[in-house]
This record gives structure tokens, sequence and C-alpha cells, in this order.
């Protein structure tokens, strides 16, 4: 995956990306590379429940209940990490300034870490700006209507850096990873962009075209 040309680029070489994008990468790195280096966007029931979601949160105002203050729709940026983007709530426990990043998901808890990778990423950004320390942060499923408590342990935290290293590499090759159909496209609302059964035809007809080939 590694472009040769960025064989030996520093961090520091490497692009800005969004919150948003790990998540996407996380799924599925083509997918990524498609929404952020193609601009390709559909919007499928999915993702517009998920924007419906998303706008009832930010439209909401700050408030203070219970000694805890609930900023909605923070923007952070994080220039050593190279990422930026929206947080949906931080809640600041007043009394001690500890800062808890909370992210509102459609769906219901996922066997894979995706959801917890970006609010780790969340937590990471807000822990360069403020210096704080941030153990713990929360989920929120409309589906389930649970809130999911997430700890910020070392492996989770290792986990995402290591996905956001990965996405500035990627987002810096302007590279498109090819597809790869599995039960994940059946979810996903680039399908008809990305076309994955028929590229993946092409490339096994090539692959045996291409043992024929004279030599
Ligand atoms: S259709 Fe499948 S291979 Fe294509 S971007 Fe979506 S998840 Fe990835």
């Amino acid at each position: 995956m590694q472009n040769p040309l960025l064989a030996g680029a520093g961090e520091r070489d490497l692009p800005t990306v969004s919150l948003s994008s790990l998540q996407h990468y996380a799924f599925c790195p083509r997918q990524c590379a498609l929404i952020h280096n193609e601009q390709a966007w559909a919007e499928n029931y999915l993702t517009a429940q998920g924007q419906a979601l998303h706008r009832r949160v930010d439209s909401g105002e700050p408030e203070t209940r219970k000694g805890v203050r609930f900023e909605r729709s923070v923007h952070v940026s994080a220039e050593r990490l190279g990422l930026s983007g929206v947080i949906d709530m931080v809640e600041c426990e007043l009394s001690t300034g500890q800062l808890y990043p909370v992210e509102y998901k459609r769906g219901k808890p996922k066997p894979e870490p995706f959801d917890e990778i970006q609010l780790c990423a969340q937590a990471l950004c807000l822990e360069e700006m403020t210096e704080q320390t941030i153990s713990e942060g929360a989920l929120w499923y409309m589906q389930t209507r649970h809130r999911v408590s997430v700890a910020f342990t070392d492996a989770l935290r290792e986990q995402t850096l290591t996905i956001i290293h990965q996405v500035r590499i990627l987002l810096a090759s302007g590279q498109t990873p090819s597809p790869n159909y599995d039960k994940r496209c059946k979810a996903c609302s680039l399908i008809e962009l990305c076309q994955p059964k028929l590229l993946e035809k092409d490339r096994s007809v090539g692959y045996v075209a291409g043992l024929f080939d004279d030599k």
C-alpha cells in the first residue's frame, strides 16, 4: 500500500485528515479513498439516518445540568496528530474540568471496534489541545437507545494511532485500493460507484489472461 513516493516522508509531511475518515478507513480503505481522495459520496438510507441524527445533535444549544456542561459540535484540530474534525458532544465536569467525548451513532454496537477508534481519536485530539489526560468517553446508539462507556486503554490508543497513520499515508498517496467484495459491501453507500463485483471480475480475467501471455 505504501506509495514509493512517500518512502522517507516524515509524519510532519503527511496531510491532516478528518476524524470521519478514520471510521471510513476502518470499514473499508477503498471507501475511505473514494470519499476523501476522489470526493465520491452517495447517500443510502443508512447514511441519511446518520446525517439526520447528527443534525438533531448539532442543533442543540450548550447547557449545564448537575455540575456538567454539555457542549455540542465541538471543532477540534490537533496538528501533531494530523487530525481535525467535529465532536458530537463534549461533556465537562465543572468541578474538575475533566472532559469526556460523546459520539452519537445511528445503529447498535458493532463487533468491530470502528466506533471506539473514532471516539479514541477524538479523545487524543482533546488531549493534544488541552494537555489533559482523557481516560474515558461514551458512544450513544440510537437503535438501542443505549449509552456505552469506552475506556481509552493503551491497546485502543495504539490501534487508533496506527489507523491515523495509515489513513494519512493512504490520502497522501492519492491511490485508491482495489475492491474486495464481501459482506460489508451490502451496507456500503458507495456500492454503485465502487462496483466491487465487476472490478474484482476484471482483475481475475486480467490475471487469467496474464497466465497465457507470451513471455
Ligand atoms: S462497495 Fe465494498 S469494496 Fe467498495 S467501497 Fe464499499 S465496502 Fe469497499
